[in-house]
C-alpha cells in the first residue's frame, strides 16, 4: 500500500515505538466475556507481536508494539504456544482472541502457511476471535473459516459513522467497505464483532454520546453480533496535535459509562465497554473506582444499573 503525505505527517509524530520480541506474544489475559449465544465464558486474549499495520489511522497506537519487517514465518504458532503453556488448561467454553495490533488476513502480519499450525493449536477453544481492517476481509477469512470449522470471528474497527469525521480518520475505510467486509463474513457463516470509538476525533464533543450509540446501532444492524466501546487514548504524536487543534477531545469515564448504559437500553447483541487501561480516563478520585467496577459487572450481566451517585461531583 502507498504511503501518503497524510501517513507520512502522521508517522513523523509518533512518539519511540518500543521494542518487540519477534517469538514471545506481548501479553495473555484471561478474564470472562459476555459472548452472543453462550452467556458469559472464559475469554483468553492473546497480544500477538507481528508486523505493522499499513494503514495509518490517526487514533492508533497499536504501532507501538509490532516488529519493523514482516512477520517470519513459525513466529506466530511458537507465540501461541508461550501464550497456552502460561493459559495452562483452557477452561471449556473458552474463547480466544488473537490481537496481533494489525490486520490478521495480511500475508505480511501472519503468513498464509502458517493457517494450518495455528488453527491446530486453536482446536481447544470454542470461539477464534481475530481482528481485520474490513479491506483485508476476503477469501483468506472463509479459509481459515474452514480450518477452524466455523468457530472464526472477525473484529472490525467501524469506528464511527459520523459523516464527516470518518473520512478524516484516515482509514481509508467508508461505510460500504464495513457492510461488504460484514456481508462477506456473515455469508460464509463467519461471526462479526465492531469496535467503536468513545471520542472519535473530528466529532463534536458534545456529541461523543450520541454518535457512539448511532455508530454501535449502525453496527449491530450491520451484521455484528458484538460491539465493543473503546475509549479513544491520547498520546500518538497525531492525536496530541488534533488536540491543540481543537480537534480532539479525550473522553471521560462519565461518556464511556453513558455510551455503555444507552447501548444496552437498544437490548441488541453484545454491547461492551473496553476496559484496558480506563483509570487513564479522566474521573472523579472518589467515585472513579466503583463506576469502574460498575462497568466491569454491567459488561457481565449486560444489563444497565443504577448510576454511582458521588457528593463529591454530584453525577
Ligand atoms: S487499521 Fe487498525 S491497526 Fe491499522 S492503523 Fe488503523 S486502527 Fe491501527
Ligand atoms: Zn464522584
Amino acid at each position: 500500500m502507498k504511503s501518503t503525505s497524510a501517513d507520512r505527517r502522521i508517522r513523523d509524530l509518533r512518539p519511540t515505538k518500543h521494542s518487540v520480541d519477534t517469538w514471545t506474544p506481548i501479553d495473555v489475559l484471561v478474564e470472562e466475556e459476555r459472548t452472543a449465544e453462550r452467556g458469559v465464558q472464559p475469554s483468553i486474549t492473546v497480544f500477538l507481536a507481528g508486523r505493522e499495520c499499513p494503514f495509518t489511522c490517526v487514533f492508533c497506537d497499536l504501532w507501538r508494539q509490532t516488529l519493523d519487517g514482516p512477520t517470519p514465518a513459525g513466529a506466530i504458532p511458537a507465540q501461541l504456544d508461550v501464550a497456552l503453556r502460561r493459559v495452562g488448561s483452557v477452561p471449556p467454553g473458552a474463547g480466544i482472541k488473537l490481537y496481533n495490533a494489525s490486520n490478521f488476513f495480511d500475508p505480511r502480519a501472519v503468513p498464509v502457511a502458517d493457517g494450518p499450525a495455528i488453527a491446530e493449536r486453536l482446536a481447544p477453544f470454542d470461539r477464534v476471535t481475530v481482528e481485520s481492517h474490513p479491506l483485508f476481509v476476503g477469501p483468506a477469512a472463509l479459509e481459515f473459516n474452514s480450518l477452524l470449522e466455523d468457530r472464526l470471528e472477525v473484529a472490525m474497527g467501524l469506528e464511527t459513522i459520523h459523516p464527516r469525521a470518518l473520512p478524516r480518520l484516515n482509514k481509508r475505510m467508508n461505510l460500504a467497505d464495513f457492510d461488504r467486509a460484514a456481508d462477506l463474513l456473515r455469508r460464509g457463516g463467519v461471526g462479526v464483532r465492531a469496535f467503536v470509538l468513545v471520542g472519535a476525533p473530528f466529532v463534536p464533543a458534545a456529541e461523543t454520546v450520541e454518535w457512539a450509540v448511532r455508530s454501535v446501532e449502525y453496527a449491530l444492524d450491520h451484521g455484528a453480533e458484538v460491539v465493543t466501546l473503546i475509549p479513544v487514548r491520547a498520546g500518538n504524536g497525531e492525536l496530541d496535535r488534533l488536540q491543540r487543534e481543537g480537534d480532539f477531545v479525550p473522553p471521560i469515564l462519565a461518556q464511556l459509562e453513558e455510551a455503555l448504559e444507552r447501548s444496552l437500553a437498544l437490548e441488541r447483541g453484545v454491547v461492551l465497554a473496553d476496559l484496558w487501561d480506563v483509570e487513564g480516563l479522566a474521573a472523579c478520585r472518589d467515585c472513579g473506582p466503583e463506576r469502574v467496577a460498575r462497568l466491569e459487572r454491567m459488561n457481565l450481566t449486560g444489563r444497565p444499573e443504577e448510576p454511582v451517585g458521588c457528593p463529591q461531583c454530584r453525577v
